[in-house]
């Protein structure tokens, strides 16, 4: 018998369409919440921790989230936790939960792209992968996992890619580590998982910005101007930006802002290639820290955490080499 505790906090898979209009929203009552009952050899503790929208789902809700789990999993016999989240920021609340947890017992997020009674609706098959996910052995020590559409994605690689299909989820450089079949999971993949960071409070801003052919300093100046303890930008291709960018980019530098580079590409890793202004290699002398292939939301999360335990620049820089 294995305990799982199950955290509903909103999004679609917890929503209803009005059949007259066809608008989508959340009713008073959580329809997952009458569904899932008697699952073979599962006891479900459940509870509806937030009934929002995941675009309303904020950092200080994520740490909400790890909290929670960490206190029923210390108070309780729990074997493993299932999340059903919206799916519009589910990536950045599992790699939230992923760097921040420091448990091994399976942690997996799921969501729909359909809601709970719309024709086809994704939402319930979803909830009964990620249980079966959840209740799995060889789900342990993975890190925080996403289950959609019969796929096991890592937190860290998986991206929502459409915004209404079903197979939305994909991780891009690298695929689904595992698939789930009417017998459960099962992994082809195991992955490398890096350090956890602790997070008690979150009280820095850190912004993302992202680049495009000509871009000028507007946004950069608008930035300064706010209070600001970290900026991540989504640079071009390898890690280059528009050569306008550098005179307010290196005062954000001196005054000690730490800006961590990503690219807008969704495969590959930043470099120091190019030595052209504002190429890579120049940004790197400047000063800007290169991150290793997570997306620019999830530099933004990590950064936030990241600035609560440290300002060293070598820290950070290290930090993002995970
Ligand atoms: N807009 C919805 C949300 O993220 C989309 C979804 O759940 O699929 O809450």
């Amino acid at each position: 018998m294995k305990n799982i505790l199950l955290i509903h906090t909103g999004g679609t898979i917890s929503m209803k369409s009005d059949e007259k209009t066809g608008e989508v929203k959340p009713d008073a009552k959580n329809p997952l919440m009458d569904h899932i009952n008697d699952i073979p050899n599962t006891v479900l503790i459940t509870t509806e921790l937030f009934h929002l929208p995941s675009p309303h789902i904020t950092p200080k809700h994520m740490l909400d989230m790890k909290n929670y789990i960490l206190k029923n999993v210390k108070e309780h016999d729990i074997n493993g936790v299932v999340i059903t989240h919206g799916t519009d920021t589910l990536e950045e609340t599992a790699y939230f939960l992923d760097i921040t947890l420091t448990i091994d017992i399976p942690v997996v997020l799921t969501g729909a792209m359909r809601s709970s009674n719309e024709l086809g609706s994704d939402g319930l098959y979803n909830l009964l992968s990620a249980l079966k996910v959840a209740t799995s052995d060889s789900a342990k020590n993975m890190g925080v996992l996403v289950v959609m559409n019969d796929e096991i994605h890592t937190a860290k690689n998986v991206t929502k890619t459409h915004t209404s299909n079903v197979a939305t989820f994909q991780s891009p450089q690298y695929g689904p580590i595992g698939i789930v079949n009417k017998d459960g999971a099962l992994f082809h993949h195991k992955p490398l998982t890096g350090r956890s960071l602790s997070v008690n409070n979150l009280d820095k801003n850190v912004l993302l910005l992202k680049a495009f052919a000509g871009m000028d300093d507007s946004l950069l100046k608008a930035v300064s101007e706010v209070k600001l303890d970290g900026l991540v930008i989504e640079a071009l291709g390898q890690g280059n930006l528009p050569p306008a960018l550098l005179p307010e980019l290196t005062s954000l530098l001196k005054r000690g802002i730490p800006i961590v580079l990503v690219s807008r590409c969704f495969n590959g890793v930043v470099q120091d290639t190019y030595s052209y202004e504002g190429g890579g290699r120049h940004l790197k002398e400047l000063g800007v820290i290169f991150s290793n292939g997570i997306n620019g939301q999830k530099a933004r999360l990590k950064l936030m955490i990241a600035l609560e335990n440290t300002s060293s620049h070598i820290e950070l820089e290290s930090i993002f080499t995970d």
